[in-house]
């Protein structure tokens, strides 16, 4: 008698705890399918209100755009930081060591001799995304972390294998380069591919001819440029076209006739071949014209607020520089048209490839004809 509550008092205990622990279990089943159904059947993220309604493609449309869609993306150099200070934590003496060299460095950038490296000053700020000049322990500070960051020794001081290492750089980003490196050549547009510069977008009268988006684009960037008060009325010359589009069979019986092709100054396959290549007024040294390589007149172009501008901002609107020559700009908005192996092409007044160009001299009166022209 007195065994049988107990049991049935067990018994009930038992019961209660089967109950609660069937509860759990169906508690945990109901949990684990909710966590399931979340993981499996609910997007990641809720989609991203349109602005201005159902329609995302009406947004994009109806949204400003400040750099025209027919533009590659925006990206290539960083928009200068106005308030930026120019002191910073450098690598000591960096920042001497540069402002020394910047005027007394002799080396060859580019196979020919030069001192100093003021011309090639701006587009190295530009590529640090730094307005401040060369002597700063700013720009010392960027260019540690652009060394340290391309695997370079980080010393914050311009040498041989950064300036290479940049150099490369700006190559790659010239799509012409890059098919020449291979070997090859693009072949030159038809005539009806071709449109023709309005005269006030030319210098000296020169007919110039370019492909549509290359030249819609240069209409573009030099609006922005006289936005930003780069380009004015006091030298309407600034930003106008002084070579463009040119015959390839016209540049080869050049070649033949003075007999300097395929070295540094001439070249048996030039990027005006291309349709996509602008030889730009930015400013001409007393005694110099506007191509002129000569040393004093690239540094001359260099000093100029309009070459350091497009370094920062051509880049917007697809044009890239060749560096060596602060006029010469190849629009990157489209590709070249394909090409033939530069062997194929006629060789009459080149040297054999095999053999190194000719080191050019400086020209002083480098008008358009002159041996000074390069790409
Ligand atoms: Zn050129």
């Amino acid at each position: 008698m007195r065994l049988a509550p107990r049991w049935r008092k067990g018994t009930k205990e038992r019961r209660r705890g089967r109950w609660f622990g069937a509860f759990l279990l169906v508690l945990l089943l109901v949990a684990c399918l909710a966590g399931a159904a979340w993981l499996f059947l609910i997007p990641d993220a809720p989609p991203a209100e349109s602005p201005t309604g159902d329609d995302p493609d009406e947004a994009v449309a109806a949204a400003p755009q400040y750099v025209p869609s027919n533009d590659p993306p925006a990206a290539p150099l960083a928009t200068l930081p106005l308030d930026e200070t120019c002191e910073a934590v450098a690598p000591p003496g960096a920042a001497e060591a540069n402002a020394e060299s910047l005027n007394t460095r002799t080396w060859a950038p580019f196979g020919r001799q030069e001192v100093g490296w003021t011309i090639y000053a701006p587009r190295i700020g530009a590529e640090l995304a730094t307005a401040c000049g060369p002597g700063t322990t700013r720009f010392a500070a960027a260019l540690a972390g652009w060394q340290a960051a391309h695997r370079l020794t980080p010393t914050g001081i311009l040498d041989d294998a950064t300036f290479d290492a940049m150099r490369v750089r700006w190559t790659l980003a010239r799509p012409f380069a890059a098919i020449n490196a291979r070997g090859e050549c693009p072949n030159a547009p038809a005539p009806s591919g071709l449109n023709t510069a309005r005269p006030d977008e030319v210098y000296g009268g020169k007919p110039a001819q370019l492909r549509p988006g290359a030249l819609d684009a240069y209409r573009r960037m030099v609006e922005a440029a006289r936005k930003d008060g780069v380009v004015s009325s006091r030298d309407p010359r600034v930003l106008t076209i002084f070579s463009s589009f040119r015959d390839p069979a016209a540049d080869a019986a050049r070649c033949a006739r003075d007999n300097n092709c395929q070295g540094v100054t001439r070249t048996i396959c030039s990027a005006h071949r291309t349709g996509l290549a602008v030889d730009l007024f930015i400013a001409a040294a007393p005694g110099y014209g506007p191509d002129s390589s000569a040393d004093d007149n690239r540094r001359f172009m260099a000093r100029s607020d309009v070459y350091r501008w497009l370094v920062v901002n051509a880049g917007r609107f697809g044009f890239v520089n060749y560096v060596f020559e602060p006029w010469h700009w190849e629009w990157t908005g489209e590709p070249p048209l394909p090409g033939v192996p530069i062997s194929s092409l006629p060789h009459e007044g080149s040297q054999p490839l095999d053999q190194k160009p000719p080191t050019p001299q400086p020209s002083p009166k480098g008008l358009l004809t002159k041996k000074n022209e390069v790409r």
